[in-house]
């Protein structure tokens, strides 16, 4: 269970707290203002949101660079899920389950 999520357009970022505690980057939150739009800030050494969880979806601009920097510089506290659109049709046309 995620201590932090949010859904964007296509997909959902989980944030899992117990990896932030012993984070010294906080990569995802630098990644964020660099490449998008400022979505986190750090409170009480944790990555929280700027604003609401449905505002933040809407002004994520889906770069990613929040999993990337997490998992290359940080603590691996981030995922994100990504939708596969059409994926559903195409295995039943395929008869795979
Ligand atoms: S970079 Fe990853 S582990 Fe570090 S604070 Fe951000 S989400 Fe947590």
């Amino acid at each position: 269970m995620a201590d932090l999520e949010f859904n964007f357009r296509t997909g959902k970022v989980s944030i899992d707290y117990s990896k932030c505690k012993t984070c010294q980057s906080y990569a995802c939150v630098k990644a964020c203002s660099l490449f998008g739009t400022t979505l986190y800030r750090l409170e009480k050494g944790k990555p929280v949101l700027m604003s609401s969880p449905e505002e933040t979806g809407r002004r994520c601009i889906e770069d990613l660079t929040c999993e990337l920097y997490c998992h290359s510089h940080g603590n691996k506290g981030l995922t994100i899920e990504l939708d596969m659109f059409g994926l559903e049709e195409y295995r039943k046309q395929r008869g795979l389950k």
